[in-house]
């Protein structure tokens, strides 16, 4: 089906469209053996609220962007290969149906679907084509992906220490290994993930110690020790931003 649908016209237009939606701030997407699978409006939850935005699924990477016009224009334009892709249900809580985690190396984030039907046929076409990709390079699935941050509105308080009470003063911040929403004093160090950023990123308490009493990697944690002297004072929370586009 992908393989007859590759060199088509109609997918050519279809890809075509896409990218003019993003306009010039947008990738080229047309390029040999791309096929567009699907596209639809999912909810990703991001840091301080879900939020629609439109997907696209192409055999080979997974494109989103914030609705300006519906079916006409997006922006902030996400690419994410498939191969390093990986997907897990998330059972029904409250309003938030018919969600999966889509989780990479560098980011991983919920997204919540309309109805259940069409949860299953996008996990089942995202399962088809990370699996066909794979199969295709040789490669094993990714093992290691980045934490799926807890929004900030489930926690008052901090999520390690359980004291330490969130107020304009008092800010949340995310360890970028667990994920949860922690206080300042609970996240002052600071560690080498590569697969999230060439600098240290600021990791929890509790996670600190696991990552230095494991295995030592002699490198990352002098790196981590050099980050956390240039930053022992976070009292700037800029960095603990969700990007740009959420
Ligand atoms: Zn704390
Ligand atoms: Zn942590």
């Amino acid at each position: 089906m992908v393989d007859r649908l590759a060199n088509s016209e109609a997918n050519s237009k279809r890809i075509a469209v896409v990218e003019s939606c993003f306009g010039a701030a947008g990738q080229p997407l047309a390029i040999p053996g791309r096929v567009l699978i699907g596209e639809g409006v999912l909810t990703k939850l991001c840091r301080k609220k879900p939020k629609a935005r439109q997907f696209f699924l192409f055999n080979d990477i997974l494109v989103y962007g914030n609705i300006v016009i519906q079916k006409k224009k997006y922006n902030k334009q996400h690419i994410i290969p498939l191969e390093s892709v990986t997907i897990d249900t998330v059972p029904d809580e409250g309003d938030l149906r018919n969600g999966w985690l889509i989780k990479t190396p560098t980011k991983s984030f919920a997204v919540y679907a309309a109805t259940a039907t069409e949860k299953s046929e996008w996990m089942n076409h995202i399962g088809k084509c990370v699996g066909d990709l794979l199969q295709k390079s040789g490669k094993a699935p990714t093992g290691e992906h980045a934490a799926v941050w807890v929004p900030d509105s489930e926690a008052t308080v901090c999520m390690r220490c359980q004291k330490v009470k969130f107020t304009p003063v008092s800010r949340r911040h995310h360890c970028r290994k667990c994920g949860f929403v922690v206080c300042g004093p609970c996240s002052e160090k600071k560690y080498l993930l590569p697969s999230q950023s060439s600098k240290p990123v600021r990791v929890c308490e509790y996670c600190y110690v696991q990552l230095t009493s494991g295995s030592l990697p002699p490198r990352s944690d002098s790196m981590s020790r050099l980050g956390s002297k240039f930053n022992s004072n976070n009292l700037s929370d800029d960095e603990d931003e969700d990007d740009s586009s959420d």
